[in-house]
């Protein structure tokens, strides 16, 4: 199966085999791996194998295979080293903190005060503001 591939691409790289990565599982639409900046320990990523950078492009049976193997990677994280929670996260452009631009969804272990960033605190929203962005994307769904 042929993929898209930038070869300037860092992930690209781990797909090919071009630079070393601690490899969890592969098949033929994913790979998973572990983040070599681990947030907590057993951080890891599952990888589409094509070079897709964001969720708008990517095909959405890879996106459901990308999705797939987190599930399982997750699945081993949450029996085998029993987090407090896992997040599994999926950024998309650099205000979203997207620092790879090739789509991955992010195995997160998580555990209480570990600084992770990630959670908020509930602000009830205006509801005619609300309204009007749900009508924008109503329009277009
Ligand atoms: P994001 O910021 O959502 O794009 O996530 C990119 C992730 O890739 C970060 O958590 C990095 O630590 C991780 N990362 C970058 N280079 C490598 C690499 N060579 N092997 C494993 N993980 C990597
Ligand atoms: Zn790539």
């Amino acid at each position: 199966m042929s993929h898209p591939t930038d070869a300037n691409c860092i992930f690209c790289k781990i797909v090919a085999g071009q630079i070393p990565s601690f490899k969890l599982l592969e098949d033929d639409k994913t790979i998973a791996f572990m983040d070599i900046n681990p947030v907590n320990p057993g951080h890891s990523l599952s990888v589409a194998r094509g070079h897709w950078p964001m969720v708008d492009t990517i095909p959405a049976d890879v996106l459901g295979a990308v999705a797939a193997t987190a599930q399982k990677v997750a699945k081993a994280v949450m029996s085998e080293l029993k987090p407090n929670g896992v997040n599994l996260l999926q950024a998309n452009g650099p205000g979203a903190g997207q620092s790879v631009p090739h789509l991955h969804i992010h195995i997160m272990p998580r555990q209480p005060n570990d600084g992770v960033a990630l959670n908020w605190e509930y602000k009830p929203g205006d509801k005619a503001e609300i309204e009007a962005i749900y009508k924008r994307l109503k329009a277009v769904l």
